[in-house]
C-alpha cells in the first residue's frame, strides 16, 4: 500500500482506479440499466468508532468483521455493505468495487426526487469521524479521485451521505471541508 497521497489517478474502462490497492468486496451487484453514473457520495467511517489505522473497515466490507473483537462490531458485523473507495488517513486509496458496478454504501436515500442513490453513484469513504478534521493527504487523494471520476463518468452531483439520507446519516460530518473539493452546480 502506498503511504503517499495519490495526486494523479486514472480510472480505466473497467471502472478500476490506479494507483489504488484493490480488495474485492462481495457486497455489490449490477447497476440497473440504463444507468449513468452521475453522482459522487462522500462518507466517513472509522472502526472501531473514532479509531484509525486498523483493519476493521476492510473487514466490514469483505464480511470478515469479528463480532467478538469490539462491542460495536457485534452490532454491525451482520451488515452487507461496501463502498467503491476508501481513503485512509495517510491518503492511501483502496478500491473494493468497480465503479461500473453498484456498491452498497448509501442505503435508503434520495436526491432531487431520485431514490436508491446506490444505483447511480460512486461511494467514497474517508477514514474519519464527525468529531475531528480530516488529513490534508486525504483531501489530496480525494481531489485527484474526483477529477478522475469526472473524466470517466458524467458526474453532476457531489453530495454527502447526510444530504441523501438526512436524519438517518450525519457523515461526512461537520469537519468535512467542502471548500476543498470542487462541488458541482447543484
Ligand atoms: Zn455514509
Amino acid at each position: 500500500m502506498s503511504h503517499t497521497p495519490a495526486s494523479a489517478i486514472q480510472i480505466d474502462t473497467a471502472g478500476l482506479a490506479s494507483p489504488a490497492q484493490w480488495l474485492l468486496s462481495p457486497n455489490q451487484d449490477e447497476r440497473p440499466p440504463p444507468t449513468e453514473v452521475d453522482m459522487i457520495v462522500i462518507h466517513n467511517i472509522s472502526l472501531p468508532p473514532n479509531q484509525y489505522g486498523g483493519q476493521g473497515i476492510m473487514q466490514l466490507f469483505t464480511n470478515q468483521l469479528d463480532p467478538q473483537e469490539h462491542p460495536y462490531y457485534a452490532e454491525i458485523a451482520h451488515l452487507k455493505v461496501s463502498s467503491h473507495f476508501l481513503i485512509r488517513r495517510t491518503g492511501a486509496l483502496l478500491q473494493f468495487v468497480s465503479c461500473n458496478q453498484r456498491a452498497w454504501h448509501a442505503g435508503l436515500s434520495q436526491w432531487q426526487g431520485r431514490e436508491r442513490c446506490n444505483d447511480f453513484s460512486v461511494g467514497i469513504e474517508l477514514e474519519g469521524s464527525d468529531i475531528e478534521a480530516f488529513e490534508d493527504a486525504q483531501y489530496v487523494t480525494l481531489q485527484a479521485l474526483i477529477h478522475a471520476l469526472q473524466q470517466r463518468y458524467p458526474i453532476q452531483h457531489i453530495v454527502g451521505h447526510s444530504d441523501i439520507a438526512p436524519g438517518r446519516k450525519t457523515d461526512p460530518g461537520p469537519f468535512f471541508d467542502w471548500q476543498r473539493i470542487s462541488r458541482s452546480t447543484d
